[in-house]
Formats: structure tokens, C-alpha cells, sequence
């Protein structure tokens, strides 16, 4: 299957084209040129997890891995579960941050960088992201070792939390990481100003793992099948006709993912996109316009973001049709909401983080009373540990990933928003 430029549509790429290129002419999204519509969902249903990722997946990578290298792949990058736990009789939430990375970023991460091994062979890549917490330790880890290529990423300084930046700032070898003097959308720009410089691009061999990054997205279309799966298989389907899917959302890949999921044929009948104080989408989709304001802090900080790099994807596939236009809506919850919907989760028997408490909060205002209600659980609540103790008031444990990296010390550079200064220290170290 080709990948097609959303903004330049005559520009057409293979599934390898698009992992190595990341974006393509003029900052265009690149996507799927058809969507694989599944007419076997059952029997698709009843297979394991990677067995049936394999499925999935195939048809959009088809050209350029054999079924035999992408079950190698699916089978390396997801070695770790996604799990659906019950809250009440009309709530469950997905977890997927059961990865080296207690997010859900490592799902779409380590995908990418095996994806990315395999296409590259011995040509040197150097991989620019820029991240609001999660992004840069699934990848730091995900590409972490992997010799010809080098991993440089850019975070705003003092804006995420110290075990956050542990994650993937104490890494080393080819792991680089910059602090720098801005919020994340000038990180997010910066590397956008990266792509958009041709020389620079070619010299370093530049390549994106942000969500922007179509095998990430693909990744992430796989665990909506795996919710569905075991939702049936602990429930029956009866009680799950009307199944919607909130979802935390800050650059919206997994939502675009959700929405691959149910143009294939998975049985969801609509999707919640729950923002934080950010809420550029909510206000466009009852306004008509678009217009991001200056982009907050907030507890959910990996949803720290005005301007989403996916919703043109998005946007896309509600206005082809490829999933029915209204099958998306959008809430936006405010701190004090959100610390007292985690202290309400924690009377159910449920202890979780603000992003999970966001879109559950989504799902108490915008879901019917005979819809059935998944939110997804994207970080492990003691990635969040200050604020989760702080709102609950009881400790939370540290998972042995978190507390192995506690101890080490910051490797990271700081620089300002300057885009020249970016440029000098990306050649410089080549
Ligand atoms: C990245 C992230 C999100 C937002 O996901 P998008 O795909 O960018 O919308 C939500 N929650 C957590 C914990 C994250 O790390």
C-alpha cells in the first residue's frame, strides 16, 4: 500500500518511504491511501494479541515486510500487555502503560524503531522529537542501543516532572537530550523547522518519532482490537452494542488510531476526545473555527498542547467519510475536575493519574446511559506520583522501572528556542 501527502496529495510513498521520511513535502501528514476494512471481525476477535496485530497490520505494510518480519517485529515491540480492568457495570478502563515505560507511547514507540532498524539498514539516521514527558522516554528507550542511529530530543525545561525527565535523560550512549527555554509547542516547532531545512535534513539524516510518524499511529490501532477482544470474552457482547471510547488527548495519534480501528470494522460506535484546559479541539468542533491560544500547564501535562500535530488526520478521515462525521466529540475538563474525579475513581477501588481522570470525566458528562463507557489508561499513575499522593493522600509504590532510573543522574543540555542554535549543535555533533 502507498502513503499519500494530506497536503500535498500527488506526493506517494511505501510504508518504508513513510517511516524513514516522517513527513513529508510542505509538512504534510502522510496516510494510508486506502483503509482495510475487515468483514471478519469475530474470528479476528477470538485470535492473541500479536497473532492478530499481525492481521491488522499487514495490509498497510504488506509491500515492504513479509508477514514472517512483521510478526517478528509485532512480537519484539509488544512484549507486554494491554489490559482491560473493569471500574463498575458501565465503565472499564484500557491500560497500556504495562511497557519498559509505564505509557502507552511505548506500544507506538517500539514499533517504529524496529520498523525503522529494519528499513535503515547501515545508512546513519538521526531521529528529532520533541516531547511534553512520555513521548521521549518510550522513545529514548525504544531506540536506546540501536547503533546507527542517533536520538536527539527536545523537551521544555522545568515543565515536566523529575521522574519524567529521568526517564530518558540519564540514558546516555546515543541518546542525546536537550532542555529547552520554552514551552512544548516551541520544542514542537523547532522540529518542525528542522524538517523544513533541506540541507540540514539530508546532512544528518533526519527522521521524526513523534506521533507524526505513521508506524506509530498503525501501532496503536492494534490495542482498540484488544480491547474489544477481551471485553467480549469477560463480558459477552451483550451490554456492549453502544461502545464508546474516551480518550485523553493532547496530539490526538491516539485518537487517529481509534478512528483507523473503527473504519476497519472493530464495533465502536464513537469516540470522546477529552483535552484538559488545552482546548483547541473542543472549541473548534463547536465553533467552526480554529484558533489555539497560548498553551497552558496542567496536571495532564503530556496533553500540554494547542496546536495537535494529528488532527489533520483527523480532520481527514471525518470529512471523507471514512468514519461517520459526528463519530467524534470533544470535552475539555479543568484541573479541580479532574483532581476530584481521581479522588472519585479511588472510592470505586481504582487508583489512577490526571490523564486517565480526564477522559473518565469526558465520559460522565458526554455518554448515555445505554453506551458503554472505555477510557484509556496512558501513564501508570506513579509516573504522576507527586500529584496522585498529593489529591489521594496515600503513597504511591514506584514500579522497579521507575525507581531503577530515580537514582541516576541528568545527562541533558540546555538551549534556548533559537532555531539557529538547534541547527549548530545538530551539524556540530555529526
Ligand atoms: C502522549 C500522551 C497523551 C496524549 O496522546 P496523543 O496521542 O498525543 O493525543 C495522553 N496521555 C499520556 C499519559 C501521554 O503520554
Amino acid at each position: 500500500m502507498k502513503f499519500y501527502n494530506l497536503k500535498e496529495n500527488d506526493e506517494k510513498v511505501s510504508f518504508a518511504g513513510a517511516v524513514k521520511q516522517g513527513l513529508g513535502r510542505n509538512q504534510g501528514l502522510f496516510f494510508p491511501e486506502e483503509v482495510p476494512h475487515f468483514d471478519n471481525i469475530e474470528q479476528l476477535l477470538a485470535m492473541p494479541f500479536v497473532e492478530r496485530s499481525v492481521k491488522v497490520l499487514h495490509p498497510f505494510v504488506g509491500e515492504d515486510l513479509t508477514e514472517q518480519a512483521l510478526t517478528q517485529i509485532i512480537t519484539d515491540a509488544f512484549n507486554f500487555p494491554a489490559q482491560i480492568q473493569p471500574i463498575n457495570e458501565s465503565r472499564a478502563i484500557l491500560e497500556l502503560f504495562h511497557g519498559p515505560t509505564l505509557a502507552f507511547k511505548d506500544f507506538g514507540a517500539r514499533f517504529m524503531a524496529r520498523c525503522l532498524q529494519t528499513f535503515s539498514a547501515n545508512k546513519k539516521i538521526t531521529i528529532l522529537t520533541a516531547t511534553s514527558g512520555d513521548t521521549g522516554a518510550a522513545v529514548a528507550h525504544a531506540f536506546h542501543g540501536i547503533d546507527n542511529i542517533r536520538v536527539v530530543i527536545l523537551y521544555p525545561k522545568g515543565k515536566i516532572s523529575l521522574l519524567q525527565e529521568k526517564m530518558f535523560t540519564t540514558l546516555g550512549g546515543n541518546i542525546e537530550t536537550i532542555a529547552v527555554d520554552g514551552d512544548f509547542d516551541d520544542c514542537q516547532a523547532l522540529v518542525k523547522q528542522s524538517f523544513d531545512d533541506q540541507k540540514l535534513k539530508d546532512a544528518i539524516g533526519l527522521n521524526s518519532a513523534n506521533s507524526i510518524n505513521i508506524s506509530r499511529l498503525l501501532a496503536q490501532i492494534c490495542y482498540y482490537f484488544e480491547a474489544v477482544a477481551q471485553l467480549y470474552r469477560q463480558q459477552g457482547k451483550t451490554g456492549l452494542e453502544n461502545l464508546v471510547f474516551s480518550v485523553p488527548s493532547g496530539n490526538f495519534g491516539n485518537l487517529t488510531a481509534g478512528l483507523f480501528a473503527k473504519a476497519m470494522g472493530l464495533p465502536i460506535k464513537r469516540f470522546i476526545a477529552a483535552t484538559n484546559a488545552n482546548d483547541t479541539v473542543p472549541r473548534y468542533l463547536q465553533t467552526g473555527e480554529w484558533s489555539p491560544n497560548e498553551t497552558v500547564a496542567t496536571m495532564s501535562n503530556a496533553m500540554d498542547v494547542s496546536n495537535p500535530n494529528n488532527w489533520p488526520r483527523v480532520e481527514h478521515m471525518l470529512k471523507s467519510g471514512l468514519v461517520d462525521k459526528d463519530c467524534v466529540s470533544s470535552v475539555s475538563i479543568d484541573e479541580e475536575q479532574t483532581q476530584m474525579t481521581m479522588i472519585a475513581i479511588a472510592k470505586l477501588g481504582y487508583i489512577t493519574e490526571p490523564h486517565a481522570a480526564v477522559a473518565y470525566k469526558a465520559l460522565q458528562y458526554n455518554a448515555n446511559s445505554d453506551e458503554f463507557g472505555v477510557f484509556l489508561g496512558t501513564a501508570h499513575p506513579a509516573k504522576f506520583k507527586e500529584v496522585v499522593e498529593s489529591t489521594l493522600g496515600q503513597p504511591i509504590a514506584l514500579p522497579k522501572e521507575l525507581a531503577d532510573c530515580a537514582t541516576e543522574s541528568i545527562l541533558s543540555v540546555d538551549k534556548s528556542n533559537e532555531f539557529s542554535e538547534l541547527r549548530a549543535y545538530l551539524l556540530a555533533d555529526n
